[in-house]
């Protein structure tokens, strides 16, 4: 969702007659664009705020923070960080030119209007010229106030962007030969929940039908939205992968019910049945919080015990950290940080030894690869990814970039699956 939403400030900035550039020396302006979903995110933040004053210093340039730190913080960003020119919540993206020519005559730019605003909606990402995906969002900002998160209260309530202008968006990204779309949205499948336009199902069935998108891609999810319509798609529309990012959380009861999630962890496992009966083969990735209050021993082997029953594709995992304003930060009973990164390693040793399982499953398999770039690993090779999200990397000409291969998978790893491309008389079989 940041990134997105800096490709939509780059957008703006461009129309502005501005350049992006990638390093800082030469830059007139230096934008940063903040999450505060965890706290290592914004001790990072704050001590690279450290290092730019002085580069702002020495080079004059103008500085200016945006995303959920500054929505979080808002006037009072000013007391911590008086050397900064402007600072925009998301809801205000859309002013960043403003807030720029303000800063250039001297007088610093605040702006944490409503996060009922729907305005950024309006805002297009930079022309993903020559990419072959890219993310669209469909809706923002979050009514589940998980006890640990801070989301609702920097990203706002939930607010869906209208069926025709997606619509409209994906069909000019098509002719523009995009291949892919990642629908994004903090809960995308409450996507116009109680409201008179497509419900999300109905939304990747029009998706579905557009020419030349090959693939779709939601995240993220919230099982309890989950719906048996949705779980439909899955297998019925050809163009919806078969990977879906679920996020448990954690595998106990008790744990559930003090961040306010919704679900049991039977729940939780009976939607999955339901979705692996619908699409067998689907990947399923997930996110993962240990160490929360009152997680003791026994949650955490629940926990331990519901990675092992799913069996999922690779989770990102993480030790609890108070987020300001939660509920959750004011609760009793919590588990030291020692233990707490001890479940992490625990939990994070147990999921790489599921995945490679998983991904050495593929070996002697053929699968569909979009091909994505040249290869990090090789310029000899390029790298793509199969409908389930997994990397593949293999040997290939350039001018496979952007088209849809059929590849043998002779290795499976933890992080990737090594490939070699199928020939058949007359050219590469698709
Ligand atoms: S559903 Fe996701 S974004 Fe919404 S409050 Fe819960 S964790 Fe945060």
């Amino acid at each position: 969702m940041n990134e997105h939403d800096m490709e939509k400030m780059a957008s703006i900035l461009v129309d502005g007659g501005n350049e992006r550039i990638t390093a800082i020396d030469g830059a007139d302006v230096v934008i940063v664009n903040t999450c505060c979903v965890r706290e290592k995110a914004e001790q990072k933040f704050y001590s690279l705020m450290g290092r730019l004053r002085i580069i702002k210093k020495r080079q004059g340039l103008l500085l200016g923070v945006t995303g959920c730190i500054a929505q979080m913080e808002k006037e009072q960003i000013m007391d911590r960080l008086p050397f900064i020119d402007f600072s925009l919540g998301p809801s205000s993206i859309h002013r960043i030119n403003e807030a720029i020519s303000s800063a250039a005559a001297k007088k610093t730019f605040l702006d944490f209007s409503d996060n009922g605003c729907t305005t950024p909606f309006l805002v297009k990402p930079l022309d993903p010229k020559g990419s072959i995906k890219t993310f669209v969002t469909i809706m923002k900002g979050c009514n589940n106030f998980c006890s640990y998160c801070i989301v609702p209260y920097v990203r706002g309530r939930e607010a869906s962007r209208e069926s025709r202008d997606i619509l409209e968006e994906i069909q000019g990204l098509a002719q523009k030969g995009l291949k892919e779309v990642t629908l994004l949205g903090q809960n995308v499948n409450s996507y116009n929940k109680g409201k008179d336009d497509l419900p999300f199902p109905a939304l990747l069935e029009a998706i579905n039908r557009i020419d030349g998108i090959e693939r779709i891609r939601f995240v993220t999810s919230h099982p309890k939205d989950l719906s048996p319509d949705l779980i439909d798609c899955f297998g019925r529309l050809e163009k919806l992968c078969e990977h879906i990012h679920l996020p448990f959380q954690s595998g106990s009861d008790k744990v559930l019910r003090l961040m306010n999630r919704g679900y049991t962890a039977g729940e939780y496992v009976d939607r999955l049945n339901r979705l692996r009966e619908r699409s067998p083969g689907i990947a399923i990735t997930a996110d993962c919080i240990v160490g929360f209050p009152g997680e003791d021993e026994k949650a955490f082997e629940d926990t331990m015990e519901l990675v092992e029953k799913i069996g999922f594709d690779g989770i990102f995992s993480f030790v609890y950290s108070p987020r300001k304003y939660t509920a959750a930060s004011t609760l009793p009973d919590e588990v030291p940080r020692d233990i707490g990164f001890n479940r992490l390693a625990r939990l994070q040793g147990l999921q790489k030894s599921i995945t490679i399982r998983k991904n050495r499953a593929f070996e002697g398999k053929q699968v569909e690869v979009l091909v994505e770039n040249v290869s990090k690993n090789s310029e000899e090779d390029l790298m793509g990814r199969t409908r389930t999200n997994k990397i593949v990397n293999f040997r290939g000409d350039r001018d496979m970039i952007g088209t849809l291969v059929r590849v043998g998978i002779v290795k499976g790893y933890a992080n990737s699956l090594k490939g070699e491309k199928l020939e058949i008389e007359g050219g590469i079989i698709c």
